[in-house]
């Protein structure tokens, strides 16, 4: 059996790929048993999304949709969609992470005026933010959660605020790389408070511990399935499940209209200045994750790219392991020497352990969608 995946650019080194018998990875498979009939459904799933568009703007509040941006190329796509081919009133909101590159400020700029779209940038202070980096980085070796966490707090605070019923991302698992816990962590709540319990940060950080409103929580969960695809109350979409998305397109859409500008050509997450020093943290931990293999690897498995030619992009940038040129501002702006630096990427699965199983309430929603709500709906359709 081999120990690479002969479709896509995966192997069994990676955490969370398994080569099966027949030479393909997981990760292609499970790609190919939610979307693989992709093609046949293109139709289908814009009518869908047409829908749920109508019901928000049936409901004639401030705002039919919230579009949570950070400025780099995927939500900035999604505003432009949201606002000039779909025609809604938009509210856009912006989490500072405190790492934010003048491109992606420029770039929101650009975007919220062009478009003649509402905007809301949310942050908290720059000290708090900076201990919070260290403090997540020294126990669990990633710092990105404390980021995940506020994108999801400003989301949340906005969409509630404003009272928006819907939602819109720009990440999807259709065109997502490959994630797996052991690389790689969001920022649910309890991961949040298991990391800081005790600590004197877990009150100056209560900002980031917002819940969300118990109302829209519950309809995330309940009142919003993906087989009717009908905004009762709110919801959540990723709009790459709707719409095709095609990164040239992408790319030119936004960059003629908007006059969006990359920091570098080849350049994916411009919008974040530390972008660079977490994919290195990555590699040291799994050699395996040389620069940019997962995220060629995905346009191969989603049919975007051939094989070769992203075997021949990764190759260009080598798997040799170089040390980022802000490492030195990225110590300082953390407050952590070189020793404490090595110490910690000695062990890459040290946040494992604060992680928390899903809670009672997030079960005892699915259960009751699954016992109760999905055949009510379904006998009504
Ligand atoms: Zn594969």
């Amino acid at each position: 059996m081999s120990t690479e995946c002969i479709r896509c650019l995966l192997n069994d080194k990676i955490p969370g790929v398994q080569i099966g018998p027949d030479d393909i990875c997981s990760v292609c498979k499970q790609h190919d048993e939610r979307w693989g009939d992709w093609e046949q459904r293109k139709v289908e799933r814009v009518s869908a999304l047409e829908r749920m568009f109508d019901d928000c703007r049936r409901k004639r509040r401030a705002y039919d949709v919230l579009v949570p941006l950070s400025g780099g190329k995927d939500s900035t796509y999604v505003l432009y969609l949201c606002r000039k081919r779909f025609n809604l009133r938009c509210l856009a909101v912006t989490w500072d992470n405190g790492f934010l590159t003048d491109h992606a400020r420029d770039n929101i700029k650009n975007a919220v005026d062009t478009l003649g779209v509402d905007h809301i940038y949310y942050g908290v202070n720059r000290q708090l933010l900076m201990r919070l980096y260290r403090f997540f980085f020294l126990r669990t070796g990633m710092f990105c959660p404390v980021c995940m966490r506020g994108i999801g707090v400003a989301t949340e605070m906005a969409a509630s605020a404003f009272n928006v019923p819907l939602v819109v991302n720009g990440t999807s698992e259709r065109t997502e790389e490959h994630v797996a816990p052991e690389f790689f962590q969001t920022g649910p709540l309890d991961f949040f408070k298991n990391i800081l319990k005790g600590d004197p940060l877990e009150i100056e950080a209560s900002a980031l511990m917002y819940r969300g409103d118990w109302k829209r929580v519950v309809s995330y969960h309940l009142f919003w399935w993906t087989k009717i695809e009908r905004v009762f109350s709110s919801a959540v979409i990723c709009l790459p499940d709707y719409v095709h998305w095609d990164y040239d397109e992408v790319f030119r859409r936004i960059t003629t209209d908007l006059g969006w500008k990359a920091h570098r050509a080849d350049a994916e997450h411009t919008d974040c200045e530390v972008e660079n020093i977490v994919q290195y943290m990555r590699q040291r931990k799994f050699p395996a994750l040389t620069p940019e293999l997962l995220r060629f690897s995905k346009l191969v498995t989603a049919g975007l790219m051939d094989r070769d030619e992203a075997l021949a992009k990764v190759s260009e940038r080598g798997d040799a392991i170089r040390e980022p040129g802000n490492m030195d501002w990225f110590l300082g702006a953390l407050g952590l020497s070189e020793a404490e630096f090595e110490e910690v990427l000695r062990d890459p699965l040290r946040h494992m352990k604060y992680r928390s199983e899903p809670g009672w309430l997030w079960r005892a929603c699915r259960a009751a969608k699954r016992a109760i709500v999905n055949p009510l709906l379904r006998a009504r359709n």
